[in-house]
């Protein structure tokens, strides 16, 4: 039994507009990517960051093209896990209770997913902004990260062309086209996504 944590860090962070890639701004006084690496490995049995090349530190991996080739890279190297914590380092507000939970919650399911119920209403629409339809909120999710699976799982549904990688938007989902089960648990507001600089604001005044 080994639990892996694996942080894709590879992206470029553009909206952010700063001089750097987004897991290497300081925030709170150490780069982003630091927090989510010192929640995950108070849980895991080793946690393989994904860097963009020529920011890679040690035991890191290169990331890939898109968010979840980096998961795969990360991955392969990572042959002993068996369950898997994915977690982005755009969240450095994460905790260790709530990989603990999605951990937990990881019984009988191939995958876990952190998730805040939707409070707006959610409509689809074409792209000239004409209504197709009103979702059901009641059971509408906004998925975060972490997102915890079982390894073999992951494995198999990373294991397709890249196009198919760098078309999903998270990994859960990648598990759920190969027939994988899913669940959600209830994530804490403040586990939020720096995109933004006012979102990086928000989160260095949480961690200060
Ligand atoms: O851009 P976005 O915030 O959606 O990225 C989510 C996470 O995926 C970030 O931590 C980012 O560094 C990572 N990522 C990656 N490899 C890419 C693109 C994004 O590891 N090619």
């Amino acid at each position: 039994m080994s639990v892996v944590g694996i942080i894709p860090a590879g992206g470029s962070g553009e909206r952010l507009g700063a001089d750097r890639p987004k897991a290497f701004v300081v925030c709170a006084g150490r780069p982003l990517v630091e927090w989510s690496v010192d929640v995950l490995a108070s849980v895991c049995d080793r946690v393989v960051v994904a860097g963009p090349a020529g920011h890679l530190g040690e035991g890191w991996v290169e990331g890939g093209p898109s968010r979840s080739a980096s998961v795969r890279n990360a991955l392969a190297a990572a042959p002993e896990a068996t369950k898997v914590v994915v977690h982005d380092a755009a969240r450095p507000l994460v905790t260790e209770a709530l990989v603990r939970e999605c951990l937990a919650a990881l019984l009988g399911v191939d995958g876990v997913v952190a998730a805040a119920p939707v409070s707006d209403t959610i409509k689809e629409a074409y792209p000239d902004g004409t209504v197709v339809r009103t979702l059901d909120r009641s059971r509408l999710w906004a998925v975060q990260t972490p997102q915890v699976f079982r390894a073999d799982a992951l494995r198999r549904a990373l294991d397709v062309d890249d196009a198919v990688l760098a078309a999903a938007t998270d990994d859960a989902s990648l598990v759920e086209a190969a027939g994988g089960s899913v669940r959600v648990v209830e994530a804490p507001a403040e586990n939020i996504k720096v995109t933004t600089a006012a979102d990086l604001a928000r989160v260095e005044a949480a961690l200060c």
